[in-house]
């Protein structure tokens, strides 16, 4: 019933899968049929402390009782708070602009080096160099950031000014008078759970500072302990001069930011959002963050990190003529799967046999659990899964 008027009424934009859940806890989740299913996915990484969290929950009712929403033009405790917060936990000394989704993220960390290109340099500088394999967002400019070319097909004109490159190691041989910034992720997600080289990425840091260029690192999926530690970038021990972040940091709530250590680049008028930083969705993250950085330095987080990717190998060692490797870092992570038709297959079946994972890029089976996963929840969902490959193999 509800996929007749899904289909009735909304746009199309995603290959649906008509299953109807209507509730979840944890990494559990449940139909309205009374299955239950282990959640690899997160909501793609976004409920990063698993679903219902009862400290999130409790912050969001709290919060909701006393005050939701006043706009920008007012103090907004929380969002201050988690600005100071998401400066400390990193380790950068950065100020944060709050926007509501990844894709607004990345558009304020383009208008940041833009600003940036017209005030340093001798002439305008505007070219910011991606990668071929990136993924940055939906909207017009991100989409053009977006360096896959399938993604260009409609749309256009889009903004001038993006460059692409085929690896980090090519990008310096793309640097010229005109770039004003580099922006990378350092785990492709949707590319295919690809991790860049840390020497290469430290390598290419230098390069961009000795030539006053900036460096972009887009953390809306490596970001908020996605990889182990708050920030990819803390991993890589690098200092990016702008980093975005956004799935995780919510744990469900819309949020986006882009911190820079650019502290005064916008003056106000340059940049904006109305619902941006709100009370509602800056003291969910606040709660979201504090609970991650207990796991973190529990040591609970790491531990969870291994299991998974211990499961992960054991997979990987079981089923060499369905595998070829496991991908990725912290519990952003993946496995080449030997070709697209049995990727479709694995995550069709895994599916039935109740468990969900996620495709990436042309043949990656992609994991993004919660981070707080408890152990009974991933053993089950292996058992599921390691069903599945029993079947398929
Ligand atoms: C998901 C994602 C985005 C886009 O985020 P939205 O919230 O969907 O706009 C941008 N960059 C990366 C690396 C992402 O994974």
């Amino acid at each position: 019933m509800f996929e007749a008027i899904d289909k009735a009424f909304v746009l199309p934009t995603y290959g649906r899968n008509y299953v109807n859940f209507v509730r979840a806890k944890g990494a559990r989740i449940y139909d309205s049929e009374g299955k239950e299913y282990i959640d690899f996915t997160s909501g793609i990484g976004v409920v990063s402390v698993g679903h219902s969290n009862d400290r999130v929950n409790g912050a969001i009712c709290d919060q909701i009782s006393r005050i939701t929403h006043i706009s920008n033009l007012y103090l907004i405790e929380p969002q201050a708070k988690l600005a100071k917060r998401l400066a400390e936990l990193s380790g950068y000394d950065m100020r944060t602009f709050f926007a509501n989704s990844g894709a607004e993220a990345n558009e304020g960390a383009i208008k940041i080096a833009r600003k940036y290109g017209e005030e340093n340099g001798e002439i305008k500088r505007y070219k910011i160099i991606t990668l071929k394999n990136s993924f940055h967002g939906r909207t017009i400019s991100t989409l053009k950031a977006t360096g896959q070319e399938k993604m260009h097909n409609y749309f256009g004109p889009f903004p001038d000014g993006f460059v692409y490159a085929e690896s980090i190691n090519e990008i310096e041989s793309l640097l010229d008078e005109k770039t004003v910034a580099v922006m990378i992720e350092l785990v492709q997600g949707e590319g295919g759970v690809e991790p860049m080289q840390k020497a290469q990425v430290q390598a290419l840091e230098r390069v961009l500072k000795a030539r006053d260029i900036l460096l972009i690192v887009d953390e809306v999926q490596t970001g908020i302990y996605r990889t182990g530690r708050c920030f990819a970038s803390n991993l890589y021990e690098i200092s990016p001069d702008i980093i975005t972040s956004a799935k995780g940091l919510g744990g469900g709530v819309p949020i986006g930011a882009v911190m820079t250590r650019l502290k005064d680049i916008f003056s106000p008028g340059d940049h904006g959002s109305t619902y941006g930083g709100n009370y509602l969705v800056t003291r969910a993250s606040l709660e979201v963050l504090a609970i991650l950085e207990g796991e973190e330095q529990s040591g609970a987080l790491e531990k969870r990190i291994n299991a998974f990717q211990a499961k992960l190998d054991r997979l990987a060692e079981d089923y060499p003529q369905l595998i070829q490797k496991r991908v990725g870092i912290g519990l952003m992570l993946g496995l080449r799967i030997c070709d697209a038709d049995m990727l479709s297959r694995i995550v069709d079946r895994a599916f039935e046999a109740g468990v969900l994972v996620l495709k990436a890029g042309r043949n990656t089976l992609r994991f993004l659990p919660p981070l707080t996963i408890s152990d009974a929840e991933m053993e089950e969902g292996f058992e599921k899964i390691n069903r599945v490959f029993v079947a398929l193999s």
